[in-house]
């Protein structure tokens, strides 16, 4: 398990784009497209967490809807384990289970199949990977909903934590936090 040196985590940071404003006023919303078109920032980003995970006994990285498909599924092909989504609610086809979760104003409500986590192993371990962690509300559904689903919530990763929301905080205790870029 290797971390990051501050120079690593410098050149990181400097491939993610702020954008002020979006998607509404007060937001500034971190943007990793650049970070994902710089093909050796995503490779090093990629390689790195397969150093930092590939000893924890992980059976399936499943990745937030959305960019946590993207940074999931290259992370669990180079793990060679499965992936699983986790979609928002109505999106995946086949039968659910469900969680919800509380918004500002609302709520909403994450979905994965009924069977993601069967196979050859009960119980597997499972890594939950999203881009960034704010208020924790959608991490803490989503490690909810694979607990729910027969499987171990052992690790969660976020590419990028807002610490001064303190997302971290409510996560099931048992969960392994790891955020590769803490913005304070
Ligand atoms: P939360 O449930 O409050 O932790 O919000 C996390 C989810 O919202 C993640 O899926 C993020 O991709 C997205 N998100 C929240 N705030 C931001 C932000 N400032 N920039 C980019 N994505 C964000």
């Amino acid at each position: 398990m290797s971390l990051l040196n501050s120079k690593e985590k410098e050149y990181l940071l400097s491939k993610i784009r702020d954008v002020k404003d979006f998607p509404k006023p007060g937001i500034v919303f971190k943007d990793i497209t650049t970070l994902l078109k710089d093909k050796d920032a995503f490779n090093f980003l990629i390689e790195h967490l397969y150093n930092y995970y590939k000893d924890r006994d992980i059976d399936y990285v499943a990745g937030i809807e959305s960019r946590g498909f993207i940074f999931g599924a290259a992370l669990a092909n180079r793990l060679k384990v499965s992936f699983t989504p986790i979609r928002k609610k109505g999106k995946l086809p086949y039968t659910t289970i469900s969680e919800k979760y509380a918004l500002e104003y609302g709520f909403d409500e994450v979905e994965i199949h009924i069977d993601a986590f069967e196979g050859e192993k009960s119980n597997p371990n499972v890594l939950l990977i999203d881009d960034l962690i704010a208020t924790g509300g959608t991490a803490k559904a989503s490690i909810d909903l694979i607990n729910k689903a027969g499987a171990k919530c052992s690790d969660a990763c976020f590419i990028i934590n807002l610490t001064f929301l303190e997302g971290t905080k409510n996560l099931d205790k048992n969960c392994e936090i790891y955020s590769v870029l803490e913005i304070v």
